[in-house]
């Protein structure tokens, strides 16, 4: 089990496209896991690879994990999507609040469409196409976002987002990062 340091905005890395997987190896294997237990320890519900610094087209997500009397998060419907494409977007759309482990306590509604349809790789390289509808198709769009240098703000005006960002900037300058912390209850991150 390793928890990896999560890159937090405004960080280039983060708006940089990641590259496809060429092959499933144990190399992979391994970031998902870190993928998971990072997210799991950052009680997120969903986790790109670039946002732990590996420039992959890997994303993870659980939008049904829970948390147990000792505080242990126990994972609910693991996901994960290797070289995700979505290939349809439904006609209608919905809003959800959204936050990004990236953006720490930072929220905004979002607009997206309500469901997608996804083409992709599992973690044992079979091929699947599948519909996400609800809270799991923000999630999927959110992270295959990441996978194209893409993070939540660039979908909301650039006042709010120009806030954001100088906040970051300052909890950054003030180091209020450089520890692990755990974030408290926030069920929408991604
Ligand atoms: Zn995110």
């Amino acid at each position: 089990m390793t928890i990896q340091p999560i890159i937090i905005a405004p960080d280039p890395r983060l708006k940089t496209k990641s590259f496809l997987v060429e092959h499933i190896d144990e190399s992979i294997k391994e970031l998902v896991q870190d993928m998971f237990d990072t997210m799991y320890y950052e009680r997120g519900i969903g986790l790109a690879a670039v946002q732990i610094g590996v420039h992959k087209r890997v994303l993870v997500a659980d939008v049904t994990w829970r948390e147990a009397d000792n505080k242990e998060a126990v994972s609910g419907e693991q996901h994960v999507l290797i070289n995700p494409e979505i290939i349809h977007d439904s006609a209608d759309s919905q809003s959800y609040k959204e936050g990004c482990l990236s953006f720490p306590d930072q929220f905004a509604e979002v607009v997206r469409p309500s469901g997608v349809r996804v083409k992709y790789m599992d973690l044992e390289g079979v091929h699947h196409e599948k519909d996400f509808d609800g809270l799991l198709a923000t999630c999927i769009q959110h992270e295959i976002d990441h996978l194209n240098g893409i993070t939540f703000v660039d979908h909301i005006s650039h006042v709010k987002r120009d806030m954001i960002n100088r906040k970051l900037t300052k909890l950054k300058k003030a180091g209020m990062f450089d520890h692990d912390h755990v974030h408290g209850e926030h069920c929408n991150h991604g």
